[in-house]
């Protein structure tokens, strides 16, 4: 049996966890997203940047995983993580929505290049004054789902679903990086 990694110390507590299933997304807050593309879309059209004959990109509010969001290029649309969302609203109209936007304008006029290339990066700097940067530093443990509850000799611990199916399975087994012992199930503790 492997062992692998040492069980992160997590400090959230046993399913707690929103899942993205469970968020609701307020409709004012969709309604102001559509609005800041439309808004950029105007304001593109008016200083003649905007690609013709392009109309308002599709917005999607089901992107999974830990991106904050994607843009489809040959669909014309974006794809928006409705978990981050709701939790970082302001990074997603001031950040988020400008970067896959940007995605989409550099597909329009150069076609598929490397994602985060050199026009991409000027359309950030010059158009939206944004600092071109590739990866979000939101907080995602939002996204991390069901947890489930372990305990070794010293203390307790939290298993992500995914560890929780390995032990289950008999595939891995985690040690506590304080006291060395391997994590057993805490059958005290809903789950
Ligand atoms: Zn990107
Ligand atoms: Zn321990």
């Amino acid at each position: 049996m492997p062992i692998t990694q040492p069980a992160a110390t997590d400090p959230m507590p046993c399913a707690s966890a929103a899942s993205a299933a469970q968020v609701q997304l307020d409709a004012e807050l969709m309604q102001a997203c559509q609005q800041r593309l439309a808004d950029w879309m105007t304001r593109l059209l008016r200083d003649d940047q905007w690609p013709a004959g392009r109309p308002l990109p599709r917005l999607s509010f089901n992107q999974r995983g830990k991106a904050a969001g994607t843009a489809r290029l040959s669909q014309w649309a974006i794809r928006l993580n409705p978990v981050l969302l709701s939790a970082h609203p302001q990074v997603f109209l001031d950040e988020v929505i400008p970067h896959e936007l940007a995605h989409l304008l550099v597909f329009a006029r150069h076609g598929r290049t490397r994602p985060h290339g050199v026009p991409w990066q000027r359309l950030m700097r010059e158009t939206f004054g944004l600092v071109p940067r590739v990866t979000h530093n939101l907080d995602v443990s939002s996204l991390s789902g069901p947890r489930f509850a372990y305990r070794c000799a010293c203390r307790e611990h939290s298993l992500s679903l995914r560890r929780h199916n390995k032990v289950q399975r008999g595939q891995a087994r985690y040690l506590c990086r304080e006291c060395g012992h391997a994590l057993f199930p805490d059958k005290r503790a809903p789950t």
